[in-house]
């Protein structure tokens, strides 16, 4: 079966009533460019000429909320795409506020073949969400989280690491409160500081401090774990470069290969917590885990000789467990 695959339309801010401490929807998108019903149509017969596999790919509106453009407009995307969904394409995915979510346009999406709702969570502190104006409340989250499982659309949920007003704390606290909503996927976001926001200027003025990559990524293995153990799909962990537009970014936890960082780290505390009084240990994984379990030019390896251990990880075909001492 071949992997799920999104055909990716950006919507800008247009849809957003709202102005996030940390967004800055030109930077993120990368265009302000609106699309219209003839693009829609244009992005699916593209993808049907490269020859896509229709069964796994959803038409995706990504970019802004998309329940809080104007209905028109929403309404001519939604008609453009609907003829897809009916010719064999998996569905809609959409992604929009906690606060911007009700029966009434649930109905509409679900009429036009919208299959996947992702909600912007960021953080389940309402203290944190009011600092960095979101504009909506934690009960937001909770009651459009259930509302949307109530309409029978797959769940997924966006939050961020590192917000202004947050601590390693709260962020897994926000960890687990979205994995007793049981979203089926899970985006995080470690905070990027962009210029032309209210997070670029605190960081400026200095009263923004955002934790250090080596602090994102130990939070971040954690939450990974936490959150696939709990069978929660983590479809993404980081900012692709192409996201952020080169010059827009001031600083906090952008690394290019964030996710790798995360898993690597991840593996390496599975290995500590196996190792004992052990100076020499030997792992298998998985073979797509390997490298992974190496780690960035095996700096797993490398981390282990530093504390006198010698550690060997060979792949094995038929493992189970996600790590096996042997
Ligand atoms: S809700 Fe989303 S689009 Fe709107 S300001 Fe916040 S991050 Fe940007």
């Amino acid at each position: 079966m071949s992997k799920h695959a999104n055909i990716s339309i950006f919507v800008p801010h247009i849809g957003c009533p709202n102005m996030c401490s940390f967004c800055n929807q030109h930077a993120i998108t990368g265009t302000q460019y609106i699309p219209r019903a003839y693009d829609v149509k244009s992005a699916c017969e593209d993808a049907l000429s490269r020859g896509i596999n229709v069964e796994n790919t959803e038409i995706a509106f990504f970019g802004g909320s998309f329940t809080a453009i104007p209905r028109e407009y929403m309404t001519e995307l939604l008609q453009a795409a609907k003829p897809y969904v009916d010719m064999g394409f998996k569905g809609i995915r959409i992604s929009t506020r906690p606060d911007c979510i009700n029966d009434e346009v649930l109905s509409l999406l679900k009429a036009y073949g919208v299959t996947t709702i992702e909600l912007g969570a960021q953080s389940t502190n309402d203290s944190v969400l009011s600092l960095n104006d979101r504009g909506h409340t934690a009960n937001d989250i909770i009651n459009a989280s259930s509302l949307v499982k109530r309409y029978n659309f797959t769940l997924g949920l966006q939050m961020m690491v590192g917000l202004y007003g947050s601590t390693p704390e709260l962020d897994m606290k926000t960890a687990l409160d979205i994995i007793s909503l049981s979203p089926s996927e899970v985006r995080i976001y470690p905070v990027v500081i962009l210029d032309n926001t209210k997070l670029g200027r605190l960081y400026q003025s200095g009263e923004y401090i955002p934790y250090s990559l080596d602090e994102a990524v130990n939070i971040c293995a954690d939450m990974l774990d936490l959150l696939e153990n709990n069978g929660i799909n983590v479809i993404k962990l980081g900012l692709h470069a192409s996201e952020i537009v080169e010059g827009e970014m001031l600083g906090g936890l952008y690394h290019p290969a964030f996710r790798e960082l995360c898993e690597a780290e991840r593996f390496k505390k599975l290995m500590l917590g196996l190792i004992e009084n052990d100076k020499r240990a030997t792992f298998t994984v998985k073979p797509s885990d390997l490298s992974k379990a190496l780690g960035q030019k095996r700096s797993n390896i490398e981390y282990f000789k530093s504390l006198g251990i010698e550690v060997n990880i060979k792949p094995d075909i038929n493992q189970i467990e996600k790590i096996l001492k042997i």
